[in-house]
């Protein structure tokens, strides 16, 4: 919606100028002077109103550069925008949307908080990431998972806890740091998640278990 405002005003300020330039004498045959004020006002409330979609769009395409690595496929990362959180009422944190077929559409959709939270994330030195923080980057890894075609959700939830730290890592975070992120997902987080999301195979030696470096359960306790 702001987009749209920020493509009106800056059409706008071309109008007045463009209009300026195709008659530039009055009806007297003075000289019109140029409209700067008028100009100068809709360019600067035009680029004001593009900021935010401008910072989502990059946002977008950094996780989706992270989602396709994890997903393994060219996928899209949508942050839900501030029109979208208004009428939103939905608990889930992120989704994707399964065609007839049960393949996935190759993109997702990730909450305004969360969507919030990785750009904090991603701005930190991702020493001490905070929960929400730790949520996030957490969300993204699921989504993704979603997107390789893991429909279950215990099945794309014990994908996504053998991959936070790459996750994190894509999003610039050290080896260690990202380990700590994966490993503070899984013992504070994984299990307090509603019994769908859980599966007593998600361990180490489990039917889940990928054998992946870094998988949640190899990685140390904090000191
Ligand atoms: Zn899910």
């Amino acid at each position: 919606m702001l987009t749209w405002l920020a493509v009106a005003l800056l059409a706008g300020a071309a109008v007045v100028a463009i209009g300026w330039g195709l008659r530039r004498a009055d009806e007297l045959g003075r000289p019109r002077r140029f409209p700067w004020v008028t100009v100068a006002l809709l360019l600067a409330m035009g680029a004001g109103a593009a900021v935010p979609g401008v910072l989502r769009a990059s946002q977008e395409r950094r996780l989706g550069g992270a989602a396709s690595v994890l997903a393994g496929a060219r996928v899209a990362v949508r942050c839900q925008s501030f029109g979208g959180a208004f009428v939103d009422a939905g608990p889930e944190l992120g989704y994707v949307r399964w065609r007839a077929d049960g393949s996935p559409e190759p993109w997702t959709l990730i909450k305004r908080d969360q969507c919030r939270h990785l750009a904090a994330y991603a701005r930190s030195d991702k020493r001490r990431p905070t929960r929400d923080q730790v949520v996030a980057v957490h969300v993204l890894t699921h989504e993704a998972m979603h997107l390789s075609g893991r429909l279950d959700e215990a099945v794309a939830e014990c994908a996504a806890v053998q991959r936070d730290a790459q996750t994190a890592r894509l999003l610039g975070a050290g080896p260690a740091d990202a380990a700590e992120l994966a490993g503070a997902y899984w013992r504070n987080v994984y299990p307090l998640m509603p019994e769908g999301y859980r599966s007593g195979e998600c361990r180490a030696g489990g039917a889940m278990d990928e054998r992946l470096p870094d998988a949640p359960w190899l990685a140390p306790l904090p000191p």
